[in-house]
This record gives C-alpha cells, sequence and structure tokens, in this order.
C-alpha cells in the first residue's frame, strides 16, 4: 500500500551546513536527493522512514570540478550533467557512458550520482565505474570530513559505513591511466534494470569490476591478477567464472551471468587491445 504523503515530515535546510547540524540534532532523517528511488519506496510503501531532509536545492553539492589532479564530484550532481561534463568526458568517458544507460530522460535528470551510491544497489549501473575508478568518497558530518575509499563503502547487500548523521558530499577520482571501458546488459536499452554490468581499465594493472552478480559491486582481483600476469584471455574467462557466485532472481539466472560476465571480459580485453 502506497505511504500516506500527508503524514510525512520534510526539513529544508539552506546550506550544507544547516543540513548537518539538523542531521546531528534533528535526527534521524533520510536524506533526499532527486527522489528517483526513494518516490518507488514511498509509491510501493516498502519505506518506513517519516522523517526525511531535502538536500536537492543546495547547489554547493552539485559542482564538477578538477582540483590538483582530482576529478571531484559533487553528491548532487545528476545523470545528464555527468554526461553534459567536458570534465568527465576527458578524465572518465566511462561514467558518461554509465549515466546515459541509467532510465530515461526524466530519470536523468533528477537522479544523483550520490543517490545510487547511497542507494546501494548492487545493480547501480555507475558503481563498476567507480570501483575500478578507485574513486573516494567524501561523507560529511557536523562533526568531520572523512575520505572513504570507494571500495570499502559497502559492507553488505545495501549496508554501507555511512553513518547517521553523515551525507556523501563528493565523489573523488584520481587520475585514470588506460583505456577504460563499460557495458551494461539488460533486457532493453532504457529504462532496464542490468542483469550485468562490466566495468574496466586496461593498463599494466587491468581492472574489472562487476554490479549485479554478488550483494554489493565486486572487484575480480584473481581475475584481473590473471590478466596481468599475461594469461591467455580463454584461462582469464575461466578465473572469472570461478571468482563469482551469482544468484537466480527475477531478471536473470546465476548460468546466464556468469557466461555474460565471461563473455563481456572478452569483449573487454579485445576492444582494448594495441
Ligand atoms: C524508472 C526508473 C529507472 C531507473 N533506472 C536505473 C538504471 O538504469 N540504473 C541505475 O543504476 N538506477 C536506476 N534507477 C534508480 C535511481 O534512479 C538511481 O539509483 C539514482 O541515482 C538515485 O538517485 P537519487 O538522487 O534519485 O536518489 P534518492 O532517491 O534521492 O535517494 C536514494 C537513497 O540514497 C540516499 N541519499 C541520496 N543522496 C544522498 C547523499 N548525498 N548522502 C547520503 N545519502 C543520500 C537517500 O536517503 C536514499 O536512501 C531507476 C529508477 C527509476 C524510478
Amino acid at each position: 500500500m502506497r505511504t500516506a504523503v500527508s503524514r510525512l515530515e520534510l526539513l529544508q535546510p539552506r546550506s550544507v551546513r544547516e543540513a548537518l547540524r539538523m542531521l546531528r540534532d534533528e535526527g534521524p532523517l533520510v536524506p533526499l536527493a532527486g527522489c528517483t528511488d526513494v518516490y518507488v519506496g514511498l509509491n510501493f510503501g516498502t519505506l518506513s522512514a517519516k522523517r526525511f531532509i531535502d538536500l536537492w536545492p543546495l547547489d554547493e553539492m552539485r559542482a564538477i570540478r578538477s582540483t590538483g589532479g582530482v576529478l571531484s564530484i559533487g553528491a548532487l550532481a545528476t545523470y545528464t550533467e555527468l554526461i553534459r561534463s567536458p570534465l568527465v568526458a576527458r578524465r572518465l568517458p566511462i561514467l558518461a557512458a554509465a549515466a546515459r544507460e541509467i532510465g530515461g530522460v526524466q530519470i536523468q535528470n533528477r537522479g544523483t550520482l550520490g543517490g545510487n551510491v547511497a542507494n546501494g544497489s548492487p545493480a547501480g549501473d555507475s558503481l563498476p565505474v567507480l570501483a575500478v575508478a578507485e574513486a573516494m568518497l567524501v561523507l560529511s558530518s557536523a562533526a568531520e570530513t572523512r575520505r572513504v575509499p570507494f571500495n570499502s563503502f559497502f559492507s553488505g547487500y545495501r549496508k554501507s559505513v555511512l553513518r547517521l548523521d553523515e551525507i556523501i558530499a563528493a565523489i573523488e577520482v584520481p587520475r585514470v591511466d588506460g583505456r577504460q571501458w563499460f557495458r551494461k546488459v539488460g533486457t532493453r536499452a532504457a529504462q532496464a534494470i542490468s542483469k550485468v554490468v562490466l566495468a574496466g581499465i586496461r593498463s599494466d594493472r587491468p581492472r574489472i569490476a562487476l554490479g549485479s552478480v554478488a550483494p554489493t559491486v565486486i572487484r575480480l582481483p584473481k581475475t584481473e591478477g590473471a590478466l596481468a600476469s599475461g594469461a591467455p584471455i580463454e584461462e582469464a574467462r575461466r578465473v572469472l567464472e570461478g571468482e563469482i557466485r551469482p544468484i537466480d532472481d527475477l531478471r536473470s539466472t546465476a548460468e546466464y551471468r556468469r557466461r555474460v560476465s565471461a563473455n563481456l571480459l572478452e569483449r573487454f580485453w579485445r576492444d582494448t587491445a594495441g
């Protein structure tokens, strides 16, 4: 049953500082960014929270800039802003590629990168990109700002180290060397949740991440090691098939996901050769 909106409370801070104070003094509060995930929960009545804080108007959390070689993306940057950003196109084109495949135009105009991370779905399309880019998450509270490596952020299925008094303020991406590759496999091109999503970076230290094959997005250290040591792609495929433990669910079967993941690995390796 739908959640009755009249029983919900919304706090509207005018600055990030005020938002952090509210989270500390008036919490627990659920942050709202573009609301594209939250509204689904409200509509299905699966969200038990009653008190929310609206981050969407806080433009200071929207900037995309480069500082000292680090690409810094405000957590409120939308997919449309990522697609249009010359900096993202130059530094991390696979993030723009992922953004282009998320939802449709309406979702791209509202959905944010910070929301995709905080929502923590293993099918979140931006997550494998942030995993191979070895991004850092800037987490802010009234007390402190701390930086957590993206690859240490998730602690289980939709669980993370984010505290109740914290928000994701920004996502920082260090310089990425090597050829970048991204592919999402879903039922159709638009508005489909991925069955498998792979991001890769080819350099002397190959990096590979997969979404939708485990409770969280995962890096594949054994497969990366096989490729780094010059193993033929057939052997790397076998290593990958042993390294992941996908499940059967509504969207796909474990067997299909395993096979498609190996096919994507091979395609990544062929496309980025030479
Ligand atoms: C029709 C439709 C299609 C979709 N298609 C895709 C798709 O193809 N691929 C995909 O990956 N996703 C898809 N999504 C899911 C969703 O659009 C994305 O996950 C989006 O990035 C969520 O961002 P948001 O700003 O709307 O988050 P919100 O809904 O505002 O928030 C999501 C969660 O993150 C928390 N949160 C948000 N921002 C912050 C922050 N800065 N700090 C701390 N917590 C925060 C919220 O409290 C909430 O728990 C789709 C959703 C819909 C409705």
